[in-house]
């Protein structure tokens, strides 16, 4: 099976008005580069609008959460449905920000997973380890417990990204060691192909938690590692392209 494309995606959080629309404007008149997938995930309220600004460039657009329902008395909530419409092609899924903020569970998050696939939306399921789950050496069994349970069986053959962040490293300028990331990458591997066999070799795994421009292009090189979610780094353009420069091309 041929190596999945990298995808370099852009969470830029509850952050972004109109103004910031130029950034992604920036981002999709660059985006025509060979062998790699770009994509932003903005806030709800600029998905119609940035997927207008991205129309016809290589930019793919995506929402940031989903619920697990098509529509229904969910105040506040946003469908799968409605971010396919509004132009969305991708979810994230399972962020820690929302596992530990809303209290959101792995049978949670595979309702959202089978949501976006009813919807056309492919999923990018974030896992990751606390500090102190990697300081008692439960990295390894966290992570795996996490992707066999947010990972529905349905996804098998289904277009689907899974996003190792270990939730120490997001927003705090830490990363793991490069070994450590390796490490986790390999286990996510083996464990996507022992859950949907040889299918389990074609999702992208992503890394994220601090990557900058600086230190992209070590952890993209690495094994198994597929591309990255960058937050804080997305948010400007120079910053997310400079990432996309350093990364392998498929
Ligand atoms: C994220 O929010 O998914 C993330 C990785 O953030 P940052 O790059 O800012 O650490």
């Amino acid at each position: 099976m041929t190596p999945p494309t990298p995808l370099i995606a852009g969470n830029w959080k509850m952050n972004g008005t109109g103004p910031a629309l130029v950034e992604a404007r920036a981002i999709a008149d660059a985006a025509d580069v060979a062998g790699v997938r770009l994509a932003l995930c903005p806030p709800a309220t600029l998905v119609e609008r940035m997927s207008r600004e991205a129309a016809g460039s290589r930019l793919e657009i995506g929402g940031q959460d989903c619920h697990a329902d098509a529509s229904g008395a969910f105040t506040g909530d946003v469908s799968a449905e409605m971010l396919r419409e509004a132009g969305a092609r991708l979810v994230i899924l399972g962020h820690s920000e929302r596992r530990a903020g809303y209290g959101e569970t792995d049978a949670l998050i595979t309702a959202k997973a089978l949501a976006a696939l009813r919807a056309g939306l492919e999923p990018i399921i974030c896992v990751g380890e606390t500090r102190a789950e990697r300081e008692e050496g439960r990295a390894l069994a966290v992570v795996t417990r996490q992707i066999r349970g947010s990972l529905p069986a349905e996804l098998a053959g289904k277009p689907f990204t899974v996003a190792y962040e270990p939730v120490w490293a997001i927003g705090t300028g830490l990363t793991p060691t490069l070994e450590d990331i390796a490490e986790v990458h390999h286990a996510i591997r083996a464990t996507l192909k022992d859950m949907f066999g040889e299918a389990g070799a074609a999702p992208a795994i992503l890394y994220g938690g601090s990557v900058k421009p600086g230190n992209a292009a070590e952890i993209l090189a690495l094994p198994e590692v597929g591309g990255a979610l960058v937050g804080g780094a997305s948010l400007k353009a120079a910053d997310f392209l400079a990432i996309v420069a350093g990364a392998p091309k498929a």
